[in-house]
């Protein structure tokens, strides 16, 4: 088990560049043929015929002795030099063709061994099988060991990890046994990038999965703690694209959209250029209100109602304001909107929360108010602050009719031209298709919200890319798209109305490096200087934006019946279409 550790804890250099790296290079392991003067063929060879030479004579120095009587322990000097040539020979060839194989004779479990009552013999037996022969899906690369491991496609600009001291080594031995919580790794090193690769060592023994394909290094740990994630062992790489640029309300933006889906970005960059070249598309924000509902109970209906009616007071209504906007600096009450379930009461809070998505920041706000209402109301039994009316992270009417987050419009006119040489169908086409399948076809789905052909796809890469909720895709990709004939039925209008797009600037993810680095790029990183709000607000726009051209070149490969074939390109015809799109 030590020995394992210390060969694998040798940190293998990064190349500097991305490069494909082969395994011997990767292990440091040189090949055979590289220590030995002679080509391998060659070496081979020889050790051959040396070994079948010497057993032919040995065997007939036997022989000879047998029909002699000569003692076989007598021996002249021509058979102790052949001997050593068998022993010399034999070594050779058992290293290079059967060492592997003679090991998983010697070291294969028996079934007894599963049984035997020395369980820490066992243990430390079935470590080191563990150790060879770890069930892993890479031909390649089967260690345990992670973090020193560089898979063969990584750009790594820092040292990796050494895993290498005694201290180290405790601790994993101690994480593996269930004395030492692995959350705590954290708070104990204070050094977080340790903690995730001690954490992925351990995870790596008990489990005996490999996780050499999931990268450790290159990632800044301390970003993520309390904040983003709990228990690292490493990160998940997702490619970012770009598109664009998308003309938006006079303005330029290349949008970077995190996908692994073929086609994704590259039909959305056709979307931008359509509107590009139809001189660009409008956008506006109708609403900009985050909201959290809590549930209340009391012990009659009539109590319920009383909270109700005091809350939509107008009166009463600037004091719950007050108490509420103590929470942040950026948080403003909007409204409070009170539905009834028998004497339980649901309380929808709306407030705007400047740059943030703004969950927490409201979150805060209505603990205060309920804080507050309890002297007033002593005999309310608050059961949850939030009762699901919110609606957060769930499909629901609440968000399709009210709104959650930015609510937005956006609309651009595509020249009858661009229709057919970008886009490659005709405006009738697009009109027709819309009407019978983002509008008829999810009517008689039962759709909630999904009256367009894929605004998910898009709300999701984005969100990804620029470090937003990805699970609040699910209201943030509500969306009716509409396509209209106009100018005598030579141009497009086409829209899309998205009334939950719940984004952020400020905070979450938003604050890792690569998030923040697709936010810089589209120029609404971090807190708006000149206005709190409007980074996120222009934010929710560009998905908007980034959504109508998305859903554009999606119709327009509808209508002519290109999606098929353009998956087959991007997607080297690996993948089911029908399960990707639309
Ligand atoms: P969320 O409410 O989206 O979960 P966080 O609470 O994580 O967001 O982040 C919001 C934090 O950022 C708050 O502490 C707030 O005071 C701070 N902040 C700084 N500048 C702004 C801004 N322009 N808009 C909103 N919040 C801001």
């Amino acid at each position: 088990m030590e020995a394992r550790w210390r060969s694998s804890a040798k940190p293998v250099q990064a190349p500097k560049t991305t490069k494909t790296v082969s395994f011997e290079e990767v292990s440091g392991k040189a090949s055979s043929s590289e220590a030995l003067p002679l080509s391998l063929h060659l070496t081979n060879a020889v050790f051959f015929s040396l070994f079948f030479s010497v057993v032919y004579f040995l065997l007939s120095r036997w022989r000879e002795k047998i029909r002699t009587s000569t003692p076989l322990h007598l021996v002249n000097l021509s058979e102790i030099v052949a001997i050593f040539a068998f022993i010399a020979s034999f070594v050779y060839l058992l290293g290079f063709f059967g060492i592997d194989f003679v090991h998983s004779l010697i070291l294969r479990p028996s079934t007894d061994l599963w049984n035997s009552e020395d369980e820490e013999e066992n243990e430390a037996l079935l470590r080191k099988e563990d150790a060879r022969k770890i069930p892993c899906g890479q031909a390649l690369d089967c260690s345990v060991t992670s973090a020193p491991i560089i898979s063969a496609q990584k750009v790594v600009d820092e040292k990796p990890v050494k895993l290498t001291t005694e201290e180290d080594e405790e601790i994993i031995k101690a994480i593996v046994a269930g004395t030492t919580p692995s959350y705590s790794l954290e708070s104990k090193l204070g050094d977080c990038k340790r903690a995730a690769s001690i954490r992925r060592e351990a995870l790596g023994r008990i489990t005996g999965k490999s996780l050499s394909g999931l990268p450790l290094d290159g990632f800044d740990y301390e970003s993520i703690l309390g904040q983003c994630c709990e228990m690292p062992i490493g990160y998940v790489q997702i490619p970012v694209g770009i598109a664009g640029p998308l003309l938006l309300n006079g303005k330029e933006y290349s949008v970077p959209m995190a996908t692994t889906e073929g086609c994704l970005v590259a039909s959305t960059n056709r979307g931008c250029k359509a509107i590009h070249l139809s001189g660009g598309a409008s956008s506006v924000l109708l609403k900009d209100g985050m909201t959290r509902a809590p549930v209340v109970r009391f012990g009659t209906a009539k109590r319920a109602v009383d909270l109700k009616f005091y809350l939509e007071d107008p009166e009463n209504f600037e004091t719950l304001a007050v108490v509420f906007n103590r929470s942040s600096r950026f948080a403003r009450l909007q409204g409070i909107k009170c539905v009834i379930a028998g004497k339980n009461l649901y309380l929808r809070f709306t407030c705007s929360t400047g740059d943030a998505m703004g969950m927490n920041m409201v979150s805060k706000g209505v603990q205060n108010v309920l804080d507050f209402l309890q002297t007033d109301f002593p005999d309310m039994d608050v059961i949850g602050i939030s009762g699901n009316l919110c609606s957060d992270k769930k499909p629901a009417a609440v968000n399709w009719i009210e709104g959650r987050g930015k609510s937005v419009v956006c609309e651009a006119i595509i020249k009858g031209d661009v229709v057919r040489k970008v886009l490659k169908t005709s405006v009738e086409s697009l009109v027709e298709l819309n009407m019978l399948k983002n509008l008829t076809g999810s009517a008689m789905a039962g759709a909630l919200g999904g009256f367009n052909a894929h605004a998910s796809n898009i709300v999701s890469a984005v969100y990804i890319a620029t470090g937003q909720d990805p699970a609040q895709n699910i209201e943030s990709s509500h969306c009716i798209t509409m396509m209209e004939a106009v100018n005598e039925g030579n141009d497009l209008h086409i829209s899309v109305t998205m009334p939950s797009i719940e984004v952020g600037t400020v905070g979450g993810g938003t604050q890792l490096a690569s998030q923040s680095a697709c936010l810089n790029l589209l120029g609404v990183k971090g807190a708006s200087q000149e206005s709190p709000g409007a980074n996120s607000r222009r934010l929710a726009t560009i998905v908007a934006g980034a959504v109508l051209a998305g859903e554009l070149s999606l119709m327009s490969a509808l209508a002519a019946g290109q999606l098929v074939k353009s998956h087959m390109k991007y997607n080297r015809s690996s993948k089911d279409v029908s399960k990707t799109s639309s």
